[in-house]
């Protein structure tokens, strides 16, 4: 613990926007800093909560501990509508969201294990890895048994894959530079971890957001991808249930130890042990956001959100300001040459009150750069543009 790299992100932030607020106790400040939903649910998965909560106040429809994997019903209806049956039922095992089975994966995997991390990246995974005691000593903001793959708009986002680790985490589309892999990326990243043993803990928590069809919304989607990859997903972005919490992994059976014991039973024993079972309440609304009705109101959120980073885009091309990401993800990655994240920042900040995200919170390539979301509200987001138009931060 003492290891994790203090003043994370967020604190630090938030620390941030209240010596703002003291000095300027009526700034209205906006954010498009955390990753956070603020839509609400859509009514179809809304029914299905309030019918599944009341039905637990009824004899018949009651249930205590159900299967630690998941409802049969919905393991069966995420492998065949966000799968097309490739993968089978008894591969997903669903949960409370993408993190916490990220967390349960450093548990499984251990800290005798070397790692590789696109660079920037979701924090979670070096972090956890640090909890785990997987990363040896700490110089300069980086772990020396971490292998830090730089993701830079010089190599398309998409790093130079050189180093053997056991583990490779990858995310696509990346949250925070907003870049989806394309086939040919993820194949070259499969045929890496094929060749060298290694297995790919594939985060695809962005997926819906791809609108390009011909980038693989799923690692399955690669061939060969089940001998070598684990994927985590969630409904948190995807259906704002940031909040309700519910997600899954899929665990393929042909995904084996180098000594050929399958995976798949050590992920099975881990959460039967630590781990009880999403909400029964909650899972039923998973099955609601998968039918039809429920994909389709589903589809009109995420649209809600990409006119956002829509906005976003457009604003910052019109500032002159390079930037990334915002067309298949809910992020847009802006580069400031020169200048450091966290000035950036504080520039926005004080003189726009617009939070946004420093880059370099997400590894050292990430310096320079900040992320905006576009999973605030439409009004909020164009004044936010407005506000940073009006600085000519880039004039400064
Ligand atoms: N993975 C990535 C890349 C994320 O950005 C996030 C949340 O911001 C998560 C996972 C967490 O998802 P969940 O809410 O399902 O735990």
């Amino acid at each position: 613990m003492e290891k994790l790299i203090s003043g994370y992100l967020f604190p630090e932030i938030n620390k941030r926007k209240k010596a703002l607020l003291e000095m300027n106790p009526k700034a209205k400040i906006i954010s498009l800093g955390i990753g956070n939903t603020t839509q609400p649910l859509t009514s179809h998965v809304v029914s299905a909560l309030k019918e599944a909560s009341v039905a637990m106040g009824t004899k018949e429809g009651y249930s205590g501990y159900g299967d630690e994997q998941g409802l049969p019903a919905l393991r069966k209806k995420i492998s065949e509508t966000l799968y097309n049956g490739t993968i089978g039922a008894d591969e997903v095992f669903i949960s409370d969201g993408a993190k916490c089975d990220i967390g349960r994966l450093q548990l499984m995997f251990g800290h005798d294990v070397s790692i590789a991390v696109q660079d920037p990246s979701y924090p979670v995974y070096v972090d956890g890895s640090v909890i785990i005691g997987a990363t040896g000593k700490s110089k300069d903001g980086q772990f020396e048994k971490i292998h830090y793959m730089k993701c830079l708009p010089e190599n398309d986002f998409f790093p130079k894959l050189e180093k053997k680790t056991d583990l490779i985490y990858f995310c696509s589309p990346n949250n925070p530079t907003g870049a989806a892999s394309t086939r040919e990326q993820l194949n070259e990243l499969v045929e890496f971890a094929r060749k060298n043993n290694s297995i790919i803990i594939f985060d695809a928590a962005y997926s819906e957001f791809i609108k390009d069809k011909k980038i693989p919304k799923t690692i399955f989607d690669i061939e060969g991808a089940k001998d070598v990859a684990i994927e985590v997903n969630s409904f948190s972005k995807t259906a704002g249930f940031t909040g309700v919490r519910l997600g899954w992994c899929i665990v393929p059976k042909g995904l084996k130890y180098s000594d050929g014991s399958p995976v798949i039973n050590d992920w099975n024993r881990i959460m039967t042990t630590v781990f009880n079972g999403a909400s029964n309440i909650v899972q039923k609304a998973g099955l609601a956001i998968l039918d039809k009705k429920g994909w389709k109101e589903t589809k009109k959120l995420i649209d809600y959100y990409m006119k956002n980073a829509e906005i976003i885009k457009k604003g910052l091309d019109e500032m002159g300001i390079e930037n990334y990401g915002g067309v298949n993800a809910p992020y847009v990655w802006a580069r400031f040459p020169g200048k450091k994240s966290w000035d950036v920042f504080s520039e926005m900040l004080d003189n726009a009150h617009v939070v946004t995200t420093p880059g370099s919170g997400f590894g050292p390539a990430g310096e320079g750069f900040i992320r905006f979301s576009s999973f605030g509200n439409k009004e909020d987001t164009i004044e936010a543009m407005k506000r940073v138009k009006e600085i000519k931060i880039m004039k400064k």
